[in-house]
């Protein structure tokens, strides 16, 4: 089953999402990565949604990645006794410390620092700035707010205070205990949200100890403000439009999710495009025009992937979601300008043999009638690289560790296989043309581009390209040793 795009697809899981069925044709829909939102659900879902992904990978044959996503220091509202209300604008309402359920009056605020700092006349936003609520009066355990903008508001909805700076960690106890969860479960990336410096990710990453990559989700101003050095200790990026359209002004979003993505292209790391790509798919079967726009501009820009949020974990069409997402992608890359953009916004600094050799393989995609790149990478770097190259034709990536084909997943273009380990050129090449054909891409007549690092098991060092035939007999007759 190969895709018809080179952009990856991630898609949340959530209450519209949890069975085998919908998991399994949301993967076949295009969705490549899964991501499980850690605010939300008990540690026993989240166990129960991973053997169900698993499940999946292994009857379609073809690596997943898992994404977990770390709450982080959000500030949320509680529970509802009736899951939701209507606020509505104009009306009174009341947050406070108060655990039990919330209605249309009040609501508990389970964060004693926010009360500490709150003053009268600041402005509370809460579901990514859908309402508004303004302070009229606070104490140390309440405020007592009139609501400015009204709509919906329901379970554990994010609240930001754009006017207020509060002293938070990076890592909560719960992300902790969250984070030693999904490593011990296995899963392939770890989201971190609210990074605000190139610490907080070195903390994550020693707490994962190799379990896991490393996604900073890039949603403060502090963390646009030192991007290149979180960037550097990080092994991928999200753009988190939903709190960074709150905590900046909305329009300071695009320029910045095209900064960010060519900054993670020229460094060779994957990028995530995230928040209201599908919004108005949660309740309808199409999207706005806008919402396609959206997605193609990301496309545009470069980006690895794009993401769906409450569209697949809570909405009414979390297939159709995907698919608009997957037919969106398969028409922008048939663009000849996306080809141009694409090839015209290569960057990075380029000084390694594997540098060369894999701008050597795109070239010889764009001059020559090869069906597929197909690199051999233990580590995956050398996937990587070749991803940055945007090549116009798919990047099989051939790795003897599962957890490395699985985080590759997320990568732009690239098709993952796990292969058993090979020690010698001819064999690798062999290996090459079969997954090739056994995946769709190419047919015994064709021919694909191979690249390895020979001696093989060493990481980093991938010195070899050949231009092979994907015919099994031509390869033992053609080729030396
Ligand atoms: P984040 O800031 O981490 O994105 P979020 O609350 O915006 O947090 P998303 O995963 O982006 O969460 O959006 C999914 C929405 O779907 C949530 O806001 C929530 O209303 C709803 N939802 C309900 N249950 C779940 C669940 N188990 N997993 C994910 N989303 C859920
Ligand atoms: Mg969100
Ligand atoms: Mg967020």
């Amino acid at each position: 089953m190969r895709r018809l795009r080179h952009v990856k697809i991630v898609a949340t899981l959530g209450p519209a999402s949890n069975d085998y069925k919908m998991i399994r044709a949301l993967s076949e829909a295009g969705a490549d990565v899964f991501r499980l939102n850690m605010s939300h659900g008990e540690h026993e879902d989240i166990r129960k949604l991973h053997t169900i992904i698993r499940q999946v990978e292994t009857d379609l044959g073809r690596p997943i990645a898992i994404l977990a996503d770390l709450q982080g220091p959000k500030l949320r509202v509680g529970k509802f006794a009736n899951d939701s209300e209507e606020l509505v604008s104009g009306a009174a309402f009341r947050l406070d410390l108060d655990s039990s359920d919330g209605d249309v009056t009040r609501a508990c605020l389970p964060h004693p620092e926010i009360f500490a700092a709150l003053k009268p006349g600041a402005t509370l936003l809460v579901n990514d700035g859908k309402i508004s609520l303004k302070v009229d009066e606070c104490g140390t355990d309440f405020a007592n707010c009139t609501v400015i903008f009204g709509g919906t508001i329901s379970n554990r909805k994010g609240v930001n205070v754009p006017d207020v700076v509060l002293p938070v960690a990076a890592l909560s106890d719960k992300d902790r205990k969250d984070l030693e969860f999904v490593c011990a479960l296995g899963v392939d990336w770890l989201a971190l949200s609210f990074v605000q410096r190139p610490e907080d990710v070195t903390e994550a990453r020693d707490l994962a100890a190799g379990r896991a990559a490393i996604l900073s989700k890039i949603e403060k101003p502090a963390a646009v403000d030192v991007f290149d050095d979180i960037l550097a200790v990080s092994d991928g990026i999200m753009v988190a439009r939903g709190d960074l359209g709150v905590e900046l002004p909305v329009q300071a979003v695009p320029p910045i999710q095209k900064r960010l993505i060519r900054r993670c292209r020229a460094a060779a790391k994957p990028v995530i495009v995230a928040t209201q790509m599908l919004e108005s798919m949660i309740e309808s079967p199409m999207p706005t025009r806008a919402e396609v726009s959206d997605i193609a501009t990301a496309i545009y820009d470069g980006t690895d992937a794009i993401m769906l949020s409450a569209e697949s974990a809570a909405g009414d069409y979390p297939i159709e979601a995907v698919t608009t997402m997957n037919n969106v992608a398969i028409e922008v890359e048939a663009d000849p300008t996306w080809r141009k953009v694409m090839d015209a916004s290569s960057s990075g600094v380029k000084t390694t043999t594997a540098d060369a050799i894999v701008s050597a393989a795109r070239e010889i995609a764009e001059t020559t009638d090869v069906k597929a790149i197909v690199c051999f990478s233990e580590s995956g770097t050398t996937a990587l690289l070749t991803a940055r190259e945007r090549p116009q034709v798919p990047i099989i990536a051939m790795t003897s560790h599962k957890s490395t084909a699985r985080r590759l997943v997320l990568n732009w273009g690239t098709h993952c296989v796990v292969t058993s380990e090979v020690d010698r050129f001819k064999t690798a090449v062999v290996n090459a043309a079969r997954a090739a054909c056994e995946g769709g891409f190419a047919t015994r007549t064709d021919q694909i581009v191979v690249t390895a690092g020979i001696p093989f098991n060493q990481p980093g060092s991938t010195n070899i390209l050949r231009v092979a035939p994907c015919d099994e007999r031509l390869i033992f007759s053609a080729d030396p040793e």
